[in-house]
């Protein structure tokens, strides 16, 4: 089975000489050397601001709401991965949902102010796919109603827009180094905070609000990440170069020999340095989705539909209108991309589509 993606693996000699160094120091976790490696590492590699190592990409987005959104509402897409709305609730805020630009399908900026209220405190958006939001717009709001930014990032590993990394833009960006992801620690992620008072709140709350072994500085929750996780994320990221190029060889393929006559691709946000994460297709019609996706399958191929359904649709949420995201998110495809995606199920995977829409 060709999957939608496949987490790259780093040679396990690689790997167990980095955990070695665990072995050897009896260390695991607690913020020991390989966490503290890897966030360095991550700096530089990323050209970025400060960040905090994390075992997942959802904690960091709870503790970016609990300190910047104090259960208020929260100005948010419906177009994302579930964590983004999950995260506001379970922090008791109320996610209030703007539609999305239907070529960038990132949060369009021009409807938020209309869904400012009095109780709204933040601003959480996801740079979908790696494609920033109108990053510029959203602070020029932001600055305006006094409202906290924080971007959902997961998909913004090694962007850059405007000669930035991705992750510089908002109050708090975060990252998701989950397996499935561009980078990965198997489970693992990142909180990104460039105001070192905020970073410290943040800090404290991911380590049970610790401020000492005795002391406790307020509520704090365990979101440290392991020297296990750390491990992986050094292994990997020595390849990260290799990675990339090689899903822009993939992309570079799919835009050349798909026939764009039923579908469109993703239209990446201008002055941006994408890292090739997602190649979703969007499609004039469900139907014509659902037959190429059933033909895929046929020859062992599972592409996914990210992000259906439309997040405004969730049990736990009110309801909403937001016709874009509802009717995008009926009519995208994200096709296989990985690092390990070969010429031959590439072409594959494009001679299967292209006969499907004859
Ligand atoms: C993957 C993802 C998350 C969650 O990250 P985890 O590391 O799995 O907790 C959050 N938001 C988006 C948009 C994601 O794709």
């Amino acid at each position: 089975m060709i999957n939608v993606t496949q987490t790259f693996l780093p040679p396990q000699e690689e790997y167990q000489a980095i955990l070695k160094r665990a072995w050897d120091a009896v260390w695991l976790t607690n913020r020991g050397q390989l966490v503290k490696e890897l966030e360095l590492k991550l700096q530089n590699y990323l050209c970025s601001v400060p960040l905090l190592a994390t075992t997942n990409g959802t904690l960091p987005l709870q503790i970016a709401l609990k300190v910047l959104a104090k259960q208020g509402e929260v100005i948010t897409t419906p177009f994302s991965y579930v964590a983004t709305t999950s995260s506001i609730v379970w922090e008791h805020c109320t996610p209030v949902f703007v539609d999305i630009d239907p070529e960038y399908l990132t949060i369009d900026e021009t409807k938020i102010e209309a869904a400012i209220t009095s109780k709204t405190t933040a601003i959480l958006a996801t740079h979908v796919f790696g494609n920033p939001c109108a990053v510029e717009e959203i602070e020029q709001i932001a600055q305006k109603h006094q409202l906290a930014v924080i971007y959902d990032a997961a998909h913004g590993f090694g962007v850059n827009y405007k000669g930035k990394s991705l992750f510089n833009y908002g109050d708090v960006s975060t990252c998701s180094f989950h397996a499935t992801k561009l980078f990965h620690t198997g489970e693992g992620g990142a909180l990104f905070c460039k105001n070192e008072q905020l970073m410290q709140q943040c800090f404290y709350h991911h380590n049970f609000g610790h401020q000492g072994p005795e002391a406790f500085q307020g509520i704090g929750i365990n979101a440290k990440m392991s020297e296990l996780q750390a491990a992986m994320g050094l292994a990997v990221l020595p390849y990260m170069k290799e990675i990339i190029t090689k899903r822009q060889v993939v992309v570079n393929t799919y835009d050349d020999q798909l026939k764009f006559r039923d579908f469109k691709k993703l239209r990446i946000r201008e002055g941006t340095e994408w890292n090739y994460s997602y190649y979703p297709i969007i499609f004039e019609e469900e139907n014509k989705l659902v037959k190429v996706k059933e033909a895929l399958l046929e020859e062992g191929i599972n592409p996914r539909r990210y992000f259906y359904p439309s997040l405004h649709q969730l049990p736990y949420v009110a309801q909403v209108e937001v016709p874009v995201s509802e009717s995008i998110s009926k009519r995208i495809l994200c096709l296989p991309l990985s690092s390990e995606l070969s010429t031959a199920h590439t072409n594959l995977i494009i001679q299967i589509i292209n006969q499907q829409l004859v």
